[in-house]
C-alpha cells in the first residue's frame, strides 16, 4: 500500500463515523465497476470475464463466463479493487473467452477517472 492510499484510508475511516451514508455510497461504486467492465482479477492473476452479477447490499455474487460462482465483499481497498485499478494481470482465462476488444478497452479506459468521479 502505498503513502496516498494509506492517507486516503484514514480518511475514509474518519468520514466513516460522520458520513455512514456518503462512505456507502461511494463502496458502491466497485460493483458498478465491475458491472461495467465485466472482467474479474482472480487471485493467481488471471482475468476472468464476467457472465453475470448480482448485487445483494453490502456483497455481489459473480458468476465469470467459466462458470466459477463466488461472492465479493464490496470494498475499493480490496485487491481486486486494486488490481482493476492498476490494470494488473498474469494472464486471461481461456474458458472466459475475453474478447479483444474487451481487454483493449479495459486497458484503455481511464479506470482512474472512474473511480475518481466521486471523490
Ligand atoms: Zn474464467
Amino acid at each position: 500500500m502505498c503513502k496516498k492510499e494509506q492517507g486516503h484510508t484514514k480518511k475514509v475511516q474518519a468520514l466513516d463515523a460522520k458520513e455512514k451514508k456518503r462512505y456507502y455510497r461511494k463502496n458502491v461504486e466497485f460493483f458498478k465497476l465491475l458491472e461495467k467492465i465485466k472482467l474479474w482479477p482472480s487471485r493467481s492473476g488471471t482475468l476472468h470475464g464476467i457472465k453475470t452479477i448480482t448485487i445483494r447490499g453490502n456483497t455481489a455474487e459473480i458468476v465469470t463466463h467459466c462458470n466459477e460462482r463466488f461472492i465479493v465483499r464490496n470494498s475499493r481497498n480490496s485487491r481486486a479493487a486494486r488490481w482493476l485499478r492498476n490494470k494488473w494481470h498474469l494472464g486471461i482465462c481461456r474458458a472466459c473467452r475475453v474478447p479483444e476488444w474487451k481487454l483493449e478497452k479495459y486497458s484503455a479506459t481511464g479506470l482512474n477517472q472512474f473511480y475518481g468521479s466521486n471523490l
